[in-house]
């Protein structure tokens, strides 16, 4: 089973399933050259197997010469949701954490070029780092704001999760007219502006506030 830590605590948090958001903040849609007009959120799955848990290095894939960083706040919920509505999405939250959902950007690219799934640009082992999670309900969520990822001390993605375009409740509510979210799932809501590379070598640092926090070292992945 996969799991994650929890902050402050010796238990560890039974994973469910990993689902990610798409454009969800308006100046990362515009720097993709999309239209960073609402319109009904996208959403794709990492395998369990993409967890990265705090002290386990990222390793860069072989198979990708453009791998990008996208920090993100990272959703969990205790309640099976199903065309819920706002309030009961909101009171599913249970905690959070800070993530990066990474990318190989030119297999993406790839990918989209010829209408092809997103796994092997998003999906493969390791690409979502994230955070021990931090127990909470969505109003102590509400007491945190920003988020910022550092690369080799440098800051180069940083944001408020209050600028989503589509806010935590109704963001749940609407994907779960779509799939029914389960306890246990982790939903990954989307980058704000400032996407880049990064290269063996390189030390990731993740923050929500003082409230969530993680380092990642890359490293090389040689080609089998
Ligand atoms: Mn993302």
């Amino acid at each position: 089973m996969t799991e994650l830590a929890i902050n402050q605590s010796n238990r560890r948090w039974p994973v469910a399933r990993i689902i990610c958001i798409g454009r969800n903040y308006r100046e990362h849609a515009r720097e993709m050259g999309h239209d960073p007009e609402r319109s009904t959120p996208f959403f794709f799955f990492k395998p369990a197997s993409a967890l990265l848990s705090e002290g386990e290095p990222f390793c860069c894939p072989w198979f990708s010469q453009e791998v990008h960083h996208e920090l993100e706040l990272v959703i969990a919920i205790d309640q099976t949701l199903s065309a819920a509505s706002k309030q009961q999405a909101r009171d599913a939250v249970c905690g959070f954490a800070v993530g990066l959902d990474m990318t190989c950007r030119d297999r993406q690219r790839e990918a989209k070029a010829q209408g092809r799934p997103w796994e092997l640009a998003k999906g493969f082992d390791g690409s979502a780092p994230c955070s021990a999670l931090q127990l909470g309900r969505y109003q102590d969520l509400e007491s945190t704001d920003q988020l910022h990822l550092r690369v080799n001390d440098k800051l180069v993605q940083q944001g408020s999760w209050r600028d989503m375009i589509w806010p935590v409740p109704e963001l749940l509510a609407e994907i779960s007219r779509y799939v029914q979210l389960t306890p246990g799932d982790l939903i990954f809501t989307g980058t704000p502006a400032g996407v880049g590379p990064v290269q063996p070598g390189d030390v990731m640092h993740a923050t929500l506030d003082d409230v969530c926090q993680l380092e990642v070292s890359v490293v090389a992945q040689a080609a089998p």
